[in-house]
């Protein structure tokens, strides 16, 4: 079938796409490096501005960590980027990304590698500067569309996703609710494969504290804070696999000193997966009960902190559905959508929770993510871009009946 002109027009896009990632890989991001977070969300003002829409920059709410101590603080997070056009229409779509990376400052992994054999590797090509970069020339194109006008859009663009999204968070829930539905710029598999159902994620810390004592005069006065540390991570070890998907991986220990020291502190971070959204009220009975009897100890004291941010995001018949709609754009233009349940988890989880259908691979074709290998495959720049133009169109043209969802 032969395609809109917008569509076409896209094809003529595919240096400056490649050139313009390069340059955004090339500011590092990493999560918390706020000026090159606040830099990053200049360069993409700029670069949305053609796009009509009004442009906000808001900063994001300030996020809880728990210290080596078990001591909650909060610190300050970057900017989160927004933009709205056609807020009154009918139809609204969210379009969402994160300019943030796991790449500090002090990582090695720090600058694009030209393009060569069809693929660019660098700091956030995959993730998601490249997936920012489709979604930016996707709604350029439907602009052009005559359509454009049935269909309102808001984008927005975080710069904690990797960190799990807390501080950003309340703009993300306002933003689903009042779309119809969501497009996420996530990398998909180097195969084109998208992401269907996720598992939710949680990260949680146990700060165990005991009595020092010296290890050969008093030995017996200690209440060793890494033994009783170690009861726990065994308990939490075991929990893996009692519920259908559920997995604890215990990630970091730290504790003790001196080895003539009954250590005093002793702390273990853990991540926890789930299908289940009951299972995280679960997780929270089974650690209350275990901590009750490691707290009955003589001298220990063991506290839990942290918390889901994440909540698992099943398959459900509207996300059916517009994985049809893309399927359907995707045959218009000669590729297979097809899609996959995964263990990961993004911002598309925390969106679903907030009621909005949402697909959230549409990003670049990359892999390798989040290590030093990261890449993304050039050509899948035009190609992704093409097809979230070709959703948003169809979009535009589809019945209201279609979106089941009462936005606000
Ligand atoms: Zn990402």
């Amino acid at each position: 079938m032969s395609l809109p002109s917008f569509i076409n027009w896209i094809d003529d896009q595919q240096s400056h796409m490649v050139q313009t990632t390069r340059d955004w890989s090339n500011i590092n991001s990493g999560s918390h490096n706020l000026a090159g977070l606040s830099h990053m969300a200049k360069t993409l003002t700029v670069a949305f501005a053609p796009t009509g829409g009004e442009v906000e920059i808001l900063a994001s709410d300030p996020m809880e960590i728990t210290d080596g101590y078990g001591d909650i603080s909060k610190i300050e997070l970057g900017p989160i980027l927004r933009i709205t056009k056609r807020p009154h229409a009918n139809r609204r779509v969210l379009l969402c990304g994160h300019m943030d990376t796991v790449f500090g400052q002090d990582h090695p992994f720090q600058v694009c590698r030209a393009p060569k054999d069809g693929e660019m590797h660098g700091p956030g090509t995959a993730d998601m500067k490249g997936g920012i970069m489709v979604m930016l020339m996707a709604l350029l194109a439907f602009e052009k569309s005559s359509e454009c006008a049935n269909l309102g859009w808001q984008v927005v663009i975080n710069s904690d996703e990797e960190i799990g999204s807390f501080g950003s968070a309340r703009v993300l829930k306002e933003a689903a609710v009042a779309a119809h539905a969501g497009m996420l710029y996530e990398p998909s598999m180097p195969d084109g494969t998208l992401a269907g159902a996720r598992k939710g994620s949680g990260n949680f810390t146990v700060t165990v504290k005991g009595r020092a004592a010296h290890a050969g005069r008093e030995h017996h006065l200690g209440r060793n804070a890494i033994a009783a540390t170690a009861q726990i991570i065994s308990f939490l070890d075991g929990l893996s696999g009692k519920r259908q998907g559920f997995t604890v991986n215990v990630g970091q220990i730290t504790g003790g000193g001196a080895l003539n020291v009954v250590p005093d502190l002793a702390q273990v971070r853990f991540n926890v997966r789930l299908e289940a959204i009951d299972d995280q009220a679960w997780l929270l009975k089974q650690m209350d009960q275990f901590l009750n009897i490691a707290n009955d100890q003589d001298g220990i004291h063991a506290a839990l902190s942290g918390g889901f941010s994440r909540p698992p995001k099943p398959m459900t018949p509207e996300l059916d559905r517009l994985f049809a709609l893309a399927a359907s754009c995707g045959d218009d233009l000669g590729i297979s959508i097809t899609h996959v349940a995964t263990g990961g988890c993004c911002d598309g989880n925390n969106l679903a929770a907030a009621g909005l259908a949402n697909i959230d691979t549409l990003g670049v074709r990359g892999a390798n993510i989040h290590s030093d290998q990261e890449y993304m495959i050039t050509e899948s720049l035009t190609e992704r871009a093409k097809l979230s133009a070709l959703i948003l169109h169809r979009l535009a043209q589809t019945s209201e009946n279609f979106f089941s969802k009462e936005a606000k």
